[in-house]
């Protein structure tokens, strides 16, 4: 070999290696968050030259504050609001029906354990706004009532009410939807590979190029610390716990999640994830598994074949679907 080829060569071979560092190395990706929906919102974007995504991301967040104030109880002219008030059939944005949708559908497979007709006693309880306080019997009593089955209906897309004074909550189902939204804007942008992390609650994107998402839940009775991990591709992972949203009475620790036939909070776990590809199924889901509790809601996880999902019970024994076992990695 002369001098002027080895030259090449050890050229040629240091030109490789440093092209495949760089190639080793992961493109920088594009993260940004934002507070919505009472959390914070991440958005983080993977693919090469994530960059030039900057707009799609910001027209996700701004979906995502639409669906919010659509479906928000607090704002009088909101969709929610305008069903809660009405006394007739009410029309609703195309977003709005879908969402119910949802919410019906997975009311009836959870023998109505998801709710979506709770509003008024979300509002008694506090855990809409304001402080959160201990009923009176009598008032949660009252709060449920023409609660139940067939309280909601869509006809000719419109909403019916079968008792006039009942009033709308989406709290557990709206959360998935936006996420959802934010997903269907980033992909219609070009992008591949994507999260959309809503405080825990997210979706998916593409398989990280291939070497999938690793996803940790967290360990409902240890703050900070992971229960499992979970590798995935394409899907929405949503958790809903009894650790969230609480406050204490008299020594007796109350939260969010509230079973409609009694009117007082779910005591059967302490959280449930659900997987599923979309993220509006996965929290209504999750929160309907959650009112089951841990039986009855694996039974409904191993009968929805586009669910599936991990209980963590009130005792601390953990149920995982079956679909689940082989994407599930414990510490
Ligand atoms: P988070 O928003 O904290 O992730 P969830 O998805 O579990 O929580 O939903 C809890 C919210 O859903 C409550 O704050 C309330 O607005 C609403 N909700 C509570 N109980 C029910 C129920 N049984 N069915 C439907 N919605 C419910
Ligand atoms: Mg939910």
């Amino acid at each position: 070999m002369t001098r002027t080829t080895a030259i090449f060569f050890l050229f040629a071979f240091l030109f490789l290696a440093i092209f495949a560092l760089r190639r080793e190395e992961a493109p920088s990706p594009l993260t940004r968050t934002q507070m919505l929906m009472g959390t914070v919102v991440e958005i983080r974007v993977l693919d090469d030259g994530a960059g030039r995504y900057r707009q799609a991301v910001s027209a996700a967040f701004a979906e995502m504050l639409r669906i919010e104030k659509l479906m928000s109880p607090h704002l009088p002219e909101s969709d929610i609001s305008r069903i809660s008030a009405a006394t007739k059939p009410v029309e609703v944005s195309a977003e709005t029906l879908e969402v119910l949708q949802t919410a019906l559908l997975v009311a009836a497979a959870s023998d109505g354990a998801f709710d979506a007709g709770l509003g008024r006693l979300i509002r008694l309880w506090g855990f809409a706004e304001g402080e959160p306080a201990l009923p009176s019997a009598d008032a949660i009593t009252l709060a449920l009532e023409g609660v139940g089955p067939n309280s909601l209906k869509i006809e000719a897309d419109k909403i019916h009410k079968l008792f006039p004074r009942l009033a709308v909550d989406l709290g557990g189902v709206a959360k998935g939807y936006a996420i959802d939204r934010a997903i269907d804007i980033l992909a219609a942008a070009g992008i591949k590979h994507a999260t959309v992390n809503a405080g825990g609650d997210m979706r998916l994107l593409g398989d990280r190029s291939g070497s999938l998402w690793r996803i940790g839940i967290q360990h409902p009775r240890q703050p900070g610390q992971i229960l499992a991990s979970l590798n995935l591709a394409d899907r929405a992972v949503v958790t809903s716990g009894d650790y969230e949203r609480t406050f204490e009475q008299e020594g007796v620790r109350y939260h969010h999640i509230l079973d409609p036939r009694s009117g007082y909070p779910a005591a059967g776990c302490q959280s449930v994830t659900v997987v599923a590809r979309k993220a509006a199924y996965a929290d209504a889901m999750a929160t309907a598994v959650f009112v089951l509790g841990p039986e009855r809601g694996l039974f409904l996880l191993q009968n929805s074949p586009r669910a599936e999902g991990m209980i963590v019970a009130a005792d601390g024994s953990v149920k995982v679907s079956t679909g689940l076992q082989e994407v599930i990695v414990w510490p």
